[in-house]
Order: C-alpha cells, then structure tokens, then sequence
C-alpha cells in the first residue's frame, strides 16, 4: 500500500515538476527527496532503494557538473546531430533566417501569453489614411468596372490608369519624404481589400508596385541616390516597376535561377566602367508588359576576379530601365481571364552599369536575403488583402442574393443545405479577415513576420477559393454566365492566381510553414543548429550543451503540460481574467493544442530527424496545427478587439469550433501516420487521454451564421466593412443591396396575404401570366394590405428581377465581330520569339 501510495506521489511530483519546467537543481532535489522519503518509510524493498539511489548518483553528478555532462552526454549527441541534420544551403538558410518571430513563437511554446496578443493594439487608420479609403478608393473602385475592363480593354481602360497615378496608388507604400503616401501596412491593406470587392484587376495593378518590388527593395536596400531618383518617380507614376524572379525552370524553387550575370568592364553612357553583363529569361511577370523600371534577379558570377572574391557571388538584384538596350520586354501572357498585365521579359548579354544593382556593388550576392526579408512582410498584406477583398464581395453578395432569389416559395438561403454553404462562407470571413489585421498589426509593430505572413497567405487564399467556390454554388447558373450582371464569375476566375504566387499554396504548406515555423518558432532549434555550425569545438560544446538542457526541459514540459491539461481537459490552464466569458474555455483549449503541437513537433523531429523534411504530409499537418492556433487566436483577438458584440458571436463561435475540428484531425493525421506505431500509440495516449473532443461547429450556430448573411444587420456590415458597393443604377452588387431591403420589407406584407389568402379573404387563384400586381391589388381591395404596401411587394418584384436576370448575347457571342482579331492573336501566340538559353554558360571551375 505504502508503495502504491509512494509511486503516485512519484509520478504526481514528477508531473508537477515537469509541468511547471523547473530548474536542474530543482530537479535534484525533488528526486532526492523522493528517494529519502523512500528511505525513511521504507516504502520500496531495500534492494530497490540501493538501486534506485546509486543510479541517482550516477545521472545526477555528470548532468550537475557542465563539462562532464559536455563530455558524456552534449557532445556525443552533437555528433549524432551533425549526422542527422540534412545539409542546408545557402539559400535556405538565408530563406529560413530572414524575418522575426512574433506571436507564432507564442504559440509554439506551449505557454501563449495571451496578455501579450490581447495588448497588441488593434489596427487603426489615420485621418488621412481614412479618407483616402473613402473617397480616393471609393471613386477608384466606382470607375472600374470589372466587366468592362476584362472584355473590353482587355486591360484598366486609359483613365483609371492615369488616376492610379495621379493619386499616389503606386506609392502607398513610399515614405512621404520621397513623394510618397507613407501609409501603414493597414491602411495598405485596407485599400487592396476594399479594390478587390469590386476588380481584380484593379486590386492586382495597385498591389504589385506596393508589394515585393522595386520600391520596397529600393526602400528597405537602395543607395542615397538611387532612392532619391526612382522611389519619387515610382510615387507618381512616372515609373512602373515590375519584379522579375521567376524562369521557365525555376518557379517554386526560385532560388535555383539559372539567369546569369558576369562582371566586366562596358560601355556605358560613353565611359567604359565595371558593370555586369545580364543574360535572362523570364515569365509570369506581373505589369512587366507595361513596365518602364524592371527589377531584375539574377545570380552573379566573376570568372575573372574583378571583385577580387569568389567567381559565383549568389543571386543579385538590380533595377534596368526598360528602354535599355537588349531588354526584351512588352508581350503578355493571359492569367485566365483576368487582364491585369502579365508576361514574359528576356535579354541576352546585356550590359548594365555596376550602380544598377540595388545598393550598389556592395550587395552583389545579397539578393536572396533581400528577397526574403521582403517576403517575410510582404506576404502578409498583398495576397490575404486581395482574398479576404474577394471573399467579402462573394459573403455579402452571396447572401443577398441568397434571400432575394426563391425556390419552392422559399427564399434560398433558408434551405438546411444552402445555409451550410453560408454558414461555411461567414465563419471564414469571419476568421480570415482577423487573420489579416493581426498580420497587418504585426507588421506596423515593425515585425517581418515570417512564418505568421505564410500562415496569412495560404489560409487566407485557401478559405477564399473554398468561400468563393461556396458562393459559386449557392447562386447557380447566376454566377456561371458571365456579362456584366455577373458579380462572382471574375473572383472565380481570378483566384487561381492567388494559390500560384508568393508561394504556391502546396509547397507553403508542406514545406514552408512548419519548416520554417519549427526552426524560427521552436526556442531552441535555430541555437542547435547553429551550434552545429560553429567551428570552434569548444564554442560549439558549450551552446549545444545550452540547448539541449534547455530543450529536453521543454520537451519533457509540454509532455506534462499536454497531458495533464488532456486528462482535466484544460479547465484549470490559467488565463487573463479579463477576456469575454464565452470566449475562456478557448483560450485554455489553445493553450492545450499549443503545449500538444509542442510536444508533438519534438517527438516528430526528434524521431524523425532530417526525413520530417521529405515526409512533407507529416510536416504539412505539423504546419496546420500551427496555422490554425494562429487563426483561433487572431479571431479571439478580433472578438474582443471589436467589442465583444453579442450579435457576432455566432461568427466566432463557428470559425473556431471549425478550426478546433480541423486542428484536432491534423494532430490525428500526424499520429496515425507517424512511422513508429510504439511512439505513435504512446503519443496518442498523451495528446488525446480521454479521447478527442472537438466536434464540427453546431448545425445550430451554423443556422445562426447563415442567418446574420441574409438579412441588413450591423454584424452584415461589420463583416464586410472594407466592401465598396457600387453606386450606379445596374450594379449588381448595390442592386442585390436594393433589393434584399425591399425584400425584408416586403417579406411580411407577402405574409399578411398569404394568410388572407388560406382563409379565403383574398382570392389566390391566378390567371395564367398574372403575378403579383394581382394579388396586391385584391389585397388592397380585401383591406389586408394598404396601396403603400402594394406599391412596396410590386417594387420588390421589380429589384428581384433585375437581380435574378442574366445576360444574354448574339448567337455567336460577337465572335463574328471578333474573330478577324481573335484569329490574329492566335498567329501571335504561335510566332515565340527566340530566347536566351535556359542554363547558363557557367565559367570554368564553377558547377
Ligand atoms: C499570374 C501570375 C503572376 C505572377 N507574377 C510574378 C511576378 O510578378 N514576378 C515573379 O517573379 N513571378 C511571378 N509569378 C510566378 C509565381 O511566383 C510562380 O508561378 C510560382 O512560384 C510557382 O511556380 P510555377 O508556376 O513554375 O509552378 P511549379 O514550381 O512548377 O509548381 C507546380 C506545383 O508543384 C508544387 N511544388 C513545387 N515544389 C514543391 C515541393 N517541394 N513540395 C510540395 N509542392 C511543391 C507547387 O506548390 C505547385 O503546386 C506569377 C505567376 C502567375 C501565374
């Protein structure tokens, strides 16, 4: 009995111990107490004492004393370490360094300190930040049409071009000393979110220059001089810049480029100078057909030392007029149906001065650093502003229509199965649009937010495809017949786009998120694997040793942390007083899946090793793990930040019992899949002791979602905020607005007669072709309605019409009028100009 009673307290200390991540000492001294405690009750035989003892001395000594514990443990397992870690290239490690680590390393701890998330302030616009968005934005977007500019332009028609320029939309994103707007990631983003509500194409124009570009490279790394001549000039328009990464051979591995430069000596503007000689070739470049400054990536080699260094000296960027000579530049690809201008550009041995790299000659070679240290912000506005942009014209659209447009005598989103399409589309706009103001928040913080901008642009694209794809299905052939009343067949189109670039989606997932999330985020992985890379033996004992302590104490930490809070299921994690009631139990839930993400991504490394980078299912899982942590957590935080309103609680509720679900089943596909099922089922165990416990969000709270879609409401508008409604009389969107007011008033007068009618008052029998005209007038006649009634039920009728309407053309959809041109633009795309070759000519002794 006193043995049992013994082991228990053993293994509740020892979970105490652990849970709370004491020190070594600490450690000792709960063990030694144990075994004296044991000594005198004799609660174990004696044998077992003098076993238990001895090998308590044995452990204790070499893991008290640093340098034998260095000599016995720290650096056996270095060796092992070095073994098992896959080699890392430059580029990866410039790609895996660059950036800040900022609430995701919260989240990877298994200890959030939710008071840190819950001060960050929320976002918020200056006056004059706010009155752009108002009136520059607003009659930016009321002068694009989508429709036309896709058909007929095949581009922004002439005028809107000029008032891009004019107001500063290139250069949102300058300093104001340069001519600039100066504004705020936020208000950045607050302005491609409300363009992307009404054109693609007008969101994609004003996103690029604002976006990974030359300004933001000349910004963050360009010389006194080169700043001083080009970022005015990109303010006002007078330049257009593109960004040239991507070859033919080299898309999601863009470090791989095979476009070249060698350094030698030209001629330039009549003087011979130092300067490199270009050869490249490139696609997908977005304005490059447009554009007068071409900012180029290419990678630097000095066969004949003139820098006196290395011959290959890594991948450089410069900035080339596109008036130069030899630059090839002007055709366009078309990106499905979206005309946002987008093509190829090439150059074969084109010499440009050593001053057109950005920042000069110092920075040859630094290039993808550059690039990744732009990224790491940049990735976290553009993209998830465009989508959520997209994704709010499709929830309010969407649900609009979906009240307007009837079937079986019943409004369409009233159907169980339609609702479940709302239900989905509300939650996520909910959670994505959180996701993108704590993004932006981060970023006017001053962090580079490396993995969370990741998380933000694959979540954000992948919810808005799924959002968009719901909204396809609830308005039917409405949303598949393209012509000007069509307000979501351009965003189904567009959207691809979004899942190909910064990043495409699969490879963000697989290999980027928790890649980089596990070695940026973990707080001891980067100092292992820089100590692995120190060559001073003794400076690489010394901080490997650091670390593995430190590591093996938050291992073992989040194992207790994890199934302690399993076993009680998180009631008793601590968290701040103040936050909303309905929201406490989430908060200990998180805090829950962060110590099991935790626990669980040192398992995997540690069993794993290198291969978890090649086993890319396991790694993705790992990754949604942590994306959906900072999805949940950005929804808290957008919750309280707007004010706790009751009403939206639905919203909330949705998207993280949605989340929640999703999490738990990636901790499933990790554990189910992993390769060692001893480890798996032990793992298991601890992650999940009683079970799993999240369920799908409610069909209930999914009622309540599709409900706030359908009807005018503060949390409709809040929900859409950043939504631009077209004002014109046939805009598709502010027609369905007319007409889901007329609805709501109309809905209950419908009723009144309804009912008169089913007790006889009002005769319902139509002659065929008679609608309602008919039946308000018997009303009116009868006294159920009053003419002000009729008049509102007729009008309804009318603003239904309109919206349910499709456009119809000429038999030949004008191919006849077009088909001399069209036959035309089909020989061009046949005659492919000559390219520079693919792979360089590397110079002598470089592989
Ligand atoms: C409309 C448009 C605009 C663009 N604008 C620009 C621009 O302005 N400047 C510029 O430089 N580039 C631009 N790009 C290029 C864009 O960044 C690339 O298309 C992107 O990097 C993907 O390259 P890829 O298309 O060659 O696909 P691939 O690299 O061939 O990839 C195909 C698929 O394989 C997946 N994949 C590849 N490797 C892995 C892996 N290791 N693990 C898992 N999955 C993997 C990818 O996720 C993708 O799904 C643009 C592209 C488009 C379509």
């Amino acid at each position: 009995m006193l043995t049992a009673f013994w082991i228990i307290a053993v293994l509740i200390g020892v979970l105490a111990l652990a849970y709370v991540n004491v020190s070594g000492r600490a450690w000792g001294a709960g063990v030694a107490g144990a075994l004296l405690v044991s000594w005198v009750l004799h609660a174990l035989p004696l044998a077992l004492n003098v076993l238990l003892t001895v090998v308590f001395i044995v452990l204790a000594i070499p893991l008290a004393i640093p340098t034998l514990r260095r000599k016995l443990i720290s650096d056996g397992v270095l060796t092992a370490y070095r073994r098992l870690m896959p080699p890392m290239s430059q580029t990866e490690r410039e790609a895996i360094e660059a950036g800040t680590v900022w609430w995701d390393g919260d989240l990877f701890s298994g200890r959030p300190d939710w008071n840190k998330l819950l001060e960050t302030p929320p976002p918020s616009l200056t006056p004059e930040e706010q009155r752009f968005l108002d009136e520059e934005t607003a009659t930016l977007c009321e002068m694009t049409s989508d429709w036309e500019t896709t058909n007929v332009y095949k581009d922004l028609p002439p005028h809107v071009w000029q008032y891009i320029k004019d107001k500063g939309f290139f250069g949102m994103i300058i300093p104001k000393e340069y001519g600039g707007l100066g504004f705020s990631a936020w208000a950045h983003s607050q302005v491609i979110t409300k363009l992307s509500t009404r054109s693609g194409t007008v969101a994609v124009t004003v996103m690029v220059p604002n976006s990974l570009g030359p300004g933001e490279l000349l910004r963050h790394y360009g010389t006194d001089e080169q700043k001083r001549y080009y970022l005015p000039r990109l303010a006002r328009g007078i330049e257009i810049p593109c960004f040239a990464l991507t070859n033919p051979n080299a898309g999601s591995d863009a470090a791989a480029i095979p476009d070249y430069a060698y350094v030698r000596w030209g001629e330039h503007e009549g003087k011979r100078v130092l300067g490199l000689s270009v050869t490249w070739d490139k696609r997908y470049i977005t304005l490059g057909p447009v554009a007068t400054l071409l900012g180029l990536a290419f990678r630097v080699y000095d066969p004949d030392k003139f820098l006196g260094g290395r011959e290959d000296l890594g991948i450089t960027c410069a900035l080339i007029p596109t008036s130069h000579p030899g630059v090839q530049i002007g055709r366009r690809h078309m990106p499905l149906n979206t005309v946002f201008q987008n093509g190829p550009n090439w150059g074969r041995d084109v010499f440009i001065p050593m001053d057109w790299v950005i920042g000069g000659q110092p920075m040859i070679g630094r290039g993808w650093r550059m690039l990744m240290e732009c990224l790491a912000a940049g990735r976290g506005i553009s993209l998830p502003s465009s989508n959520t942009g997209m994704s709010m014209l499709a929830v309010r659209a969407v649900g609009g229509y979906a009240r307007v447009r009837t079937q079986f005598k019943t409004a369409i989103g009233k159907f169980e199965g339609v609702e479940e399409a709302l239900a989905r589309m509300g939650g996520n706009l909910y959670m994505m649009d959180a996701t993108r103001m704590l993004t932006a928040s981060a970023v006017d913080l001053g962090e580079k937010p490396a993995v969370a901008s990741a998380i933000a642009k694959y979540h954000i694209t992948e919810r808005a495809r799924r959002t968009i794809n719901d909204g396809m299905d609830v308005t039917g052939g409405k949303g598949i017949c393209m012509g000007p009343s069509n307000f979501l067949g351009g965003a189904y189109m567009q959207h691809p786009v979004a899942i190909t670039v910064e990043g495409a989606n699969i490879l963000t997932r697989s290999l980027i998120i928790f890649g980089q999330g596990a070695i940026r985020c973990h707080p001891f992985l980067l100092k292992e694997i820089n100590a692995t890379r120190e060559r001073d033996r003794d400076a690489a004992s010394i901080a490997f040793d650091a670390a593995l302590i430190g590591h093996a104490r938050f291992t073992l930490s989040n194992l207790a942390r994890t199934f302690v809070t399993g076993t009680t299921g998180s009631h008793f994690v601590r968290i701040p007083d103040d936050v909303a009631p309905e929201t406490r139990r989430y908060y200990q839930q998180l805090t829950r899946f962060s110590a099991a993400l935790a626990f669980l991504a040192d398992v995997s490394m540690g069993t794993l090793g290198g291969a978890l980078k090649r086993k890319e299912k396991l790694s993705a899982r790992l990754g949604d793990i942590l994306s959906l942590l900072y999805l949940c957590s950005a929804t808290l935080k957008r919750y309280e930040a707007e004010g706790r309103h009751a009403a939206d609680a639905p919203l909330m509720h949705w998207a993280i019992w949605d989340a929640m679900f999703k999490a738990q089943s990636a901790f499933e596909g990790v554990i189910s899949n992993f390769p060692n099922r001893l480890i798996a089922t032990v793992v298991r165990r601890i992650i999940f002791p009683l079970g799993r416990p999240y369920v799908v969000p409610s069909d209930a709270i999914g009622h309540q979602v599709a409900s706030l879609l359908i009807a005018p409401s503060a949390t409709r508008d809040r929900l859409t905020a950043a939504m631009h409604i077209g004002q014109s009389d046939d805009d598709p969107v502010g027609l369905i607005e007319r007409a889901l007011a007329a609805t709501v008033v109309a809905e209950p007068i419908e009723h009144k007669l309804r009912a008169a009618i089913r007790q006889r008052h009002v005769d319902g029998r139509l002659p065929p072709g008679a609608g309602v005209e008919v039946l308000a007038e018997r009303g009116v006649a009868a006294g159920v309605i009053d003419a002000e009634e009729a008049h509102a039920l007729i009008a309804q009728r009318d603003l239904v019409e309109q919206v349910i309407r499709v456009d119809d053309f000429d038999r030949d959809l004008g191919a006849s009028l077009l088909l001399p041109a069209i036959e035309a633009l089909h020989r061009q795309s046949l005659s492919t100009k000559p390219r520079a070759p693919a792979e360089p000519r590397l110079p002598a002794g470089v592989v």
